[in-house]
């Protein structure tokens, strides 16, 4: 049988509760799941690529445990359909939360499906509780000291309390 190989994209500057989520709904749908780290210069990130990679890997471990998914933590810095190629991918996960997503998401589509029509994108939405969690807040929150606890992984937690010292 031929294994199906996901690709979950993202910044994950930082993971967050919402990412975890999305992360624990796309291993049902997949045999192999690959979690590309962009390393997104564009968006200058918080936390380096290394740590990044290194925060999601430490969360990736129990779910892969339960799931019996295999799950790859990868950074990448090319377009996302030749990365997708590379890594013999044939899904793209893509979270999707309100209205706001969508716009963007929608573009992207339709781009990458003119770029290679072979890799499906699937949308899936976090539970409500996560639903609206955004790391850019996240980082706001934490920033201005306030308590973000029930947004990310306790690790997440301190590894901000740490850069914002
Ligand atoms: P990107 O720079 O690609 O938007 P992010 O790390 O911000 O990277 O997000 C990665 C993916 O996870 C995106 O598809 C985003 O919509 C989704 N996502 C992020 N937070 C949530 C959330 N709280 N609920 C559902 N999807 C989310």
């Amino acid at each position: 049988m031929v294994k199906r190989r996901g690709l979950y994209p993202g910044t994950f500057d930082p993971l967050t509760l919402g990412h975890v989520d999305i992360i624990e709904r796309a291993v049902k749908l997949v045999d192999e799941l690959v979690v590309g780290v962009a390393i997104n210069r564009d968006k200058g990130p918080l936390f380096t690529l290394e740590e990044r990679v290194a925060m999601v890997e430490r969360e990736m471990k129990p779910i892969a445990k339960a799931s019996g998914v295999s799950i790859k933590v990868t950074p990448f810095e090319n377009l996302l359909m030749q990365f997708a190629e590379e890594q013999n991918a044939t899904v793209i996960v893509r979270g999707l939360r309100a209205v706001s997503d969508f716009e963007y998401e929608f573009q992207m589509v339709g781009m990458n499906q003119a770029l290679n029509d072979d890799i499906e994108t699937v949308f899936l939405m976090a539970d409500a509780r996560y639903q609206s969690i955004a790391s850019r807040l996240v980082k706001e929150i934490a920033r201005l000291n306030g308590d973000i606890a029930s947004f990310v992984p306790a690790h997440v937690s301190e590894a901000l309390k740490k850069k914002f010292q």
